[in-house]
């Protein structure tokens, strides 16, 4: 049933368990979807699967579902980090709900020469990640990590993980044939830069590193969001979960 609610929670499932959800997420199913005893839900939390629920107690304050039986189990995801630099407005809201639905494991706002946005609202980002998530029935939600200074990320940069670097100049191999040369899996991430695009010496040091893989998104210039949801989407294409087709939705 499409309209099943589905919410995401902290606990542990397991069959037979009883969980009083959030006081929002109560709010949610009680004055916004107007559910009462009886009717079921599906939860996750990022560990055992997808359950189904039954709610069993609505009071004013509380609602407690019951859980009935584990519906999915859970299952390894793409491990790809989206790293940009903050924008303005409500777009960087967008970037974190479409990073969501993209499937990314991560999402880690990085500090750059010239990023204009001094404060990011991680707390919104995760809500707008996690609000994604549930509605995209996957079984997990990305890890929204505070901003950090681009060079630190650079300095401490994983051996084993790959760096697709969205660089809008000069010279880059196109994605597509970057991507066809690797091997699908692994660890990545997507790494975008602001709206002044990464400062020469910036660029420098990112293509210095031997995990980059510098990649031109084709001839005209996105905006930030649209090249981090245009990465991101080729990357499972080509070497992530959309290879493995859908996920048999009703
Ligand atoms: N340097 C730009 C704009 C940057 S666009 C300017 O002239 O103002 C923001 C970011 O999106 C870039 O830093 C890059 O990471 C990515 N991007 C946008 N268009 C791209 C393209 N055609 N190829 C590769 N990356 C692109």
């Amino acid at each position: 049933m499409a309209t099943e609610p589905r919410l995401h929670v902290d606990t542990d499932l397991k069959a037979g368990g009883e969980i009083a959800l959030e006081k929002d997420q109560a709010h949610y199913l009680r004055n916004v979807m107007r559910l009462g005893h009886g009717a079921t839900l599906k939860l996750f939390n990022g560990r055992d699967g997808e359950w189904r629920a039954a709610i069993d107690h609505v009071s004013k304050s509380r609602v407690d579902v019951a859980l009935l039986d584990q519906v999915r189990a859970q299952a390894e995801e793409p491990d790809l980090w989206l790293l940009f630099a903050p924008i303005k407005g409500k777009r960087v809201d967008t970037i974190a709900e479409k990073a969501g639905e993209l499937g990314a494991s991560e999402i880690r706002p990085v500090l750059t020469e010239r990023t204009v946005v001094g404060r990011v609202n991680t707390e919104r980002l995760a809500a707008n990640a996690r609000e994604a998530a549930e509605q995209c029935e996957r079984l997990t939600l990305p890890t929204v990590h505070e901003p950090q200074k681009l060079e630190t990320v650079i300095a401490a940069w994983p051996e084993d993980r790959q760096l697709l670097f969205a660089d809008e100049r000069a010279n880059a191999a196109p994605i597509a044939e970057a991507l066809a040369q690797c091997c699908p899996g692994g660890r990545w991430a997507v790494l975008i830069g602001p709206e002044g695009g990464f400062s020469p010496s910036e660029q420098q040091m990112i293509r210095a590193l031997p995990q980059s893989v510098p990649v031109s998104l084709g001839p005209r210039l996105l905006r930030a969001d649209t090249a981090a949801f245009a990465a991101l989407a080729l990357w499972q294409a080509h070497l992530g979960d959309w290879r493995n087709g859908d996920g048999g939705f009703e």
